[in-house]
């Protein structure tokens, strides 16, 4: 069997970048402003805080200005609504993130859901999903569009394959569902509940792991020449696909790191970069 075809999320981060590079110096020197994109981390979770300073140092790479509001732990929904609120109405700022997760006590999909669509450039409410969903014009969940955007980048052909999405959660199983079946796929999701795993799994022209669990895909799970898409990213830097063992088996992989996460990144400075060309050259 010939080597797997690494499906690397750097270079198409890379090619995305440049391109927003020169789009955001063309807007401040039509407006002269900076587009912002508001961060919005509740608490200290180490990843959250990690992923939170990566999407801020990405935001001054393109030439955008991050504007991060920090919350305490304790932090109410309500609390957290008002935020949002102000953030809407703030012209300044293009774009919204509310990191995930956030503190179990707060009504996350509520506060996702109070983001105006025009400043959801990561894709979280449910307008967003439907839009998505239908086609429509809307910006689409980051991780979903991420992954999308990698298959693209590599040509791999999606029309009339069988992929297997291991998760359903609302911002990337259930989204990225939606999205390979609009490519014409045909897509079977599988969850906590799912029967004999891997029998699906094994099903799969390509697999999608978005489970949170280390490693959590096995080799004898998948069947030869699978595209492995790892949308994982636990401690210690793996993903939820055993890859040492699974990716010889594969005809392409997205490593961990250096596959979905920088993707991801790059996906939410476009969506941002977009509504700051409709919004400020207004
Ligand atoms: P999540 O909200 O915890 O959802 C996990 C999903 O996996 C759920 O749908 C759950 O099923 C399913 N699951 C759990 N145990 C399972 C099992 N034993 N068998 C089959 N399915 C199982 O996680 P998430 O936010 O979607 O994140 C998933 C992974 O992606 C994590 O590793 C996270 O770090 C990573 N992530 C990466 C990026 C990026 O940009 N690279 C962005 C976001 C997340 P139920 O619905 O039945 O509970």
């Amino acid at each position: 069997m010939s080597e797997p075809k690494i499906l690397c999320g750097k270079t198409v981060a890379a090619a995305v970048e440049a391109d927003l590079k020169v789009r955001v110096a063309a807007i401040i020197e039509k407006t002269g402003k900076v587009p912002a994109l508001a961060t919005i981390l509740v608490g200290e979770n180490p990843s959250s805080v990690t992923y939170v300073r990566m999407k801020g140092n990405a935001c001054r790479r393109v030439g955008m200005e991050p504007v991060k509001i920090e919350l305490p732990e304790e932090t109410t929904t309500e609390e957290l609504l008002a935020e949002i609120d102000r953030l809407n109405k703030d012209d300044r700022i293009c774009g919204i993130l509310l990191q995930h997760p956030v503190p179990k006590h707060i009504d996350e999909q509520k506060c996702f859901n109070f983001i105006a669509p025009e400043k959801d450039v990561d894709g979280v409410n449910v307008t967003s999903f439907g839009a998505m969903t239908m086609q429509l014009d809307a910006y689409k969940s980051a991780t979903p569009f991420s992954i999308m955007s990698i298959l693209k980048y590599y040509n791999i052909e999606l029309e009339g394959k069988h992929a297997v999405v291991v998760g359903r959660s609302p911002i990337l199983g259930k989204p990225v569902s939606m999205l390979l079946l609009n490519e014409n796929a045909t897509v079977t999701i599988c969850h906590s509940r799912t029967k004999d795993l891997p029998y699906y799994t094994k099903q799969a022209d390509i697999l999608v792991a978005a489970v949170g669990k280390p490693k959590f895909i096995q080799a004898d799970w998948v069947k030869d020449g699978v595209v492995l898409v790892d949308a994982g990213y636990n401690a210690g830097n793996v993903g939820d696909i055993d890859l040492e063992a699974c990716a010889p088996k594969s005809s392409a992989y997205t490593p961990v790191p250096g596959g979905v996460g920088p993707v991801t990144i790059a996906k939410l400075m476009e969506q941002t970069v977009i509504s700051a060309e409709k919004h400020m050259s207004k």
